[in-house]
C-alpha cells in the first residue's frame, strides 16, 4: 500500500475489493447473535441486562435498537463488541461477526478487530476523545496501526475523511484540539475515527443524545449518508423511536434485556403489536416543541432487573394488560408479515387487544381517554 494515493487508500477502505476467502458473500450476514445473556453480579444479586437476544444483520443493513433507558441497549452493544469490564461480568450465547466468533477472541484479536471490522460511536464525543491530541492525529492513529501507512499518508487520508464527515475547512481543522470545535464537529471527529479503517460494521449507541436538537439531525443525516455510501451495516442505537424512522431497515424494541418487537422499520410504524412500542411511539417528541421537554413520558418505571416480575415485563405499565400478562410471560411469535415478531397476548390493533382496552376501561385500571390509572 505504500505506493497508493491517500485518495487510493480512501477507495480500498470505502470499497474494499480483496475479500478474505473464508468470510460470507455479499448477501450472507455480517452479524449473528444468539441467545446473547449478559448478567453483572451486584452486591444484591445478579442483575440480568441482557436476556436470551437474538438476532441477525445483512450486509448493508441499518438496525434501529429502540427502548427506554435501562432496557439493556448499551449492555447488548457492548456484549458484542466485547466491551465489557472484565470482572463481575457474564456473558453467554454466541456472537459472529464476519465469520469472526467473537466470544472466542482474546485480548490482542480484539485490539486487531476494532476499528477495521468493527468499530463503535458513543453518545459523549469529548469523551471519545483525546484531549491533548490533534483531531488529525487522531483520525490518523487507526490508520497507521491497523493499515501500517506513512505518516504523510495518513494524514492526508485524515484530511479526506475530515472532509467527508462535513468538517468545513478540513486543512485548517485537522491541526485543532477536540475543545477547539463544538459538540457536534466533535461527533464528526468521533465518526470519522470510527470510518477511518473502513469498519465492515458501525455500531452508534446514542450518537446525538448529547447534541442539540438541529446538530442531532445532521449527525444523523450523516450517518445515513455513510452508511449507504459505503454499503456498511450500522447499528443504531436510540431511546428515541422518530430517530429510528426512515433512517433504519430494521428496528428492535428492547425493554428489560429483551427483545420486545423486531419488524422492518415500515411495518413497526404501519403495524405495531406490542403496547410497549405504541407507548414509544406515544411519547415521541413533538417537533413544535423543544426536544428536551418530554411531552409523555411512559408512565411508570421499567422492572428491577435482579428480581423482575414472573409475568410480562412491561404488564405493570401496560394498558392491555390482563391478569394472564402477570402470570406468564409471552414468548417471541411471529405476526403474519414475515420478519415481524413480538411478544404479546393482546397485541395492539387485534381483536384481544381491542377488548383488553375495553375491559381495563371497565375496571377503572384505565380513564375513558385510555390513559393508565395508578402508576406514575
Ligand atoms: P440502556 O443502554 O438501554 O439505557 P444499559 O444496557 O446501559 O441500558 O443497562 C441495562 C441494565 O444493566 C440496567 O439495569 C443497568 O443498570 C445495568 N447495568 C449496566 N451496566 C452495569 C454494570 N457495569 N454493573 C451492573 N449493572 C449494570
Ligand atoms: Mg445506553
Amino acid at each position: 500500500m505504500t505506493d497508493s494515493s491517500p485518495d487510493d487508500v480512501l477507495d480500498d477502505l470505502i470499497n474494499p475489493t480483496s475479500m478474505d476467502g473464508g468470510s460470507p458473500g455479499q448477501d450472507g450476514p455480517i452479524l449473528e447473535v444468539e441467545n446473547l445473556t449478559t448478567a453483572f453480579a451486584t452486591p444484591a444479586g445478579p442483575l440480568t441486562a441482557v436476556d436470551d437476544v437474538s438476532f441477525t444483520l445483512r450486509r448493508g443493513q441499518a438496525l434501529g435498537i429502540v427502548g427506554e433507558s435501562g432496557s439493556g441497549k448499551s449492555v447488548t452493544a457492548r456484549s458484542i463488541m466485547r466491551l465489557l469490564p472484565k470482572s463481575n461480568v457474564f456473558t453467554s450465547g454466541r456472537v459472529v461477526m464476519d465469520g469472526i466468533d467473537m466470544m472466542s477472541l482474546n485480548d490482542k484479536q480484539l485490539r486487531d478487530i476494532w476499528g477495521p471490522e468493527v468499530a463503535m460511536v458513543f453518545q459523549d464525543p469529548l469523551g471519545s476523545l483525546n484531549p491533548v491530541m490533534r483531531i488529525g492525529q487522531q483520525v490518523a492513529e487507526g490508520l497507521r496501526v491497523h493499515h501500517g501507512v506513512s505518516k504523510r499518508e495518513a494524514r492526508a487520508t485524515a484530511l479526506s475523511l475530515l472532509q467527508s464527515v462535513g468538517i468545513p475547512s478540513p486543512e485548517v481543522r485537522i491541526d485543532d484540539y477536540p475543545h477547539q470545535l463544538s459538540g457536534g464537529m466533535r461527533q464528526r471527529v468521533v465518526i470519522a475515527i470510527a470510518l477511518a479503517c473502513g469498519p465492515k460494521l458501525l455500531i452508534a449507541d446514542e450518537p446525538t443524545t448529547a447534541l442539540d436538537v438541529t446538530v442531532q439531525a445532521q449527525i444523523l443525516d450523516l450517518l445515513q449518508d455513510q452508511q449507504r455510501e459505503r454499503f456498511m451495516p450500522l447499528i443504531l442505537i436510540t431511546h428515541d423511536l422518530g430517530v429510528v424512522a426512515g433512517r433504519t431497515d430494521e428496528v428492535i424494541v428492547m425493554y428489560a434485556g429483551r427483545i420486545m418487537e423486531r419488524a422492518p422499520t415500515q411495518v413497526l410504524f404501519r403495524d405495531m403489536k406490542m403496547p410497549y412500542t405504541e407507548a414509544l411511539f406515544r411519547s415521541i417528541p413533538k417537533v413544535e416543541y423543544p426536544s428536551h421537554t418530554k411531552l409523555a413520558i411512559i408512565p411508570g418505571r421499567p422492572p428491577n432487573m435482579i428480581e423482575p416480575p414472573k409475568g410480562c415485563k412491561f404488564a405493570d405499565r401496560c394498558r392491555y394488560a390482563q391478569e394472564q400478562c402477570r402470570e406468564e410471560e409471552p414468548e417471541l411469535t411471529p405476526a403474519m408479515d414475515t420478519d415481524h415478531v413480538y411478544r404479546c397476548f393482546y397485541p395492539v390493533g387485534s381483536a384481544e387487544g381491542n377488548e383488553a382496552l375495553a375491559r381495563n376501561m371497565e375496571t377503572g385500571r384505565l380513564t375513558a381517554d385510555g390513559e393508565l390509572t395508578g402508576v406514575s
